[in-house]
């Protein structure tokens, strides 16, 4: 469908369905895909682990010079997140490290670091990444930038689902507070909070199911590559 390989941002609030959409697309365009937030939480995960305290600068550098993050096909064939060599894609999932990585991501040490990965991962192009500063910070001159949202209860819906079927003991109300309080961090934080790129397109996936929301996006792609 493209003959030029472009950079592809999706951005939005949690649990608004990017991730998924972001590796449809990358499916159907032979794409790359990268889960940004899936370094965040591996970065999280690390300090957690290793009880980093990460208010005192020396430490949080020595800490960041420690991590080294990839994305590998784990043996069931799925992209998995390790972290220095470890496969990690259960772990960070986990509530544990939803509940801290909103305040990791919003020290300006972790996001130079993952940025600049970031940057590496897309410097060739055909490139789908998902996140909160993609659009804005990571590619500012992707090609095509995406916001996804989608109302309040799916989205809490959503990850409640997500989570009760990886058999996490979880209340609702807890997955709610959750999704409230990292979008608050998220886009209140002073180092690339989340916002719309000015040329950002938002797409609302409430009504949508998986295929549709793929085909609108797709529209949105086409429209581009016939510019
Ligand atoms: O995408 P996901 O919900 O897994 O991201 C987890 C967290 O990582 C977000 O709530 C946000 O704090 C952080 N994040 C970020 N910038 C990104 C991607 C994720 O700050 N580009």
């Amino acid at each position: 469908m493209l003959l030029k390989k472009i950079v592809i941002a999706v951005d939005g609030y949690s649990s608004c369905g990017k991730s998924t959409l972001a590796k449809d697309l990358a499916s159907v365009l032979a794409y790359i895909y990268i889960d940004s937030g899936a370094m965040y939480r591996a970065v999280t995960l690390y300090f957690i682990n290793n009880k980093v305290k990460f208010h005192d600068k020396d430490e949080l550098q020595n800490a960041l010079n420690n991590i080294s993050i990839e994305f590998k096909n784990s043996i069931d064939g799925k992209c998995s997140t390790y972290l220095n060599g470890k496969d990690v894609e259960a772990e960070i999932r986990q509530m544990e490290v939803s509940s801290k990585v909103s305040e990791v991501a919003a020290i300006s040490e972790v996001r130079r670091k993952l940025v600049q990965e970031q940057r590496k991962m897309g410097a060739e192009k055909g490139i789908v990444m998902d996140g909160r500063d993609i659009g804005t910070v990571v590619f500012p001159n992707a090609e095509i930038k995406l916001f996804l949202t989608a109302d309040e209860d799916i989205r809490v819906d959503r990850r409640f689902d997500e989570l009760k079927s990886k058999g996490e003991e979880i209340t609702r109300d807890e997955v709610k507070e959750n999704l409230k309080h990292r979008d608050y961090i998220d886009s209140t934080r002073e180092d690339s909070p989340l916002m719309k790129a000015k040329d950002a397109i938002t797409l609302n996936n409430s009504k949508l199911d998986r295929k549709e929301q793929l085909n609108e996006a797709l529209k949105i792609i086409k429209t581009y590559v016939h510019q």
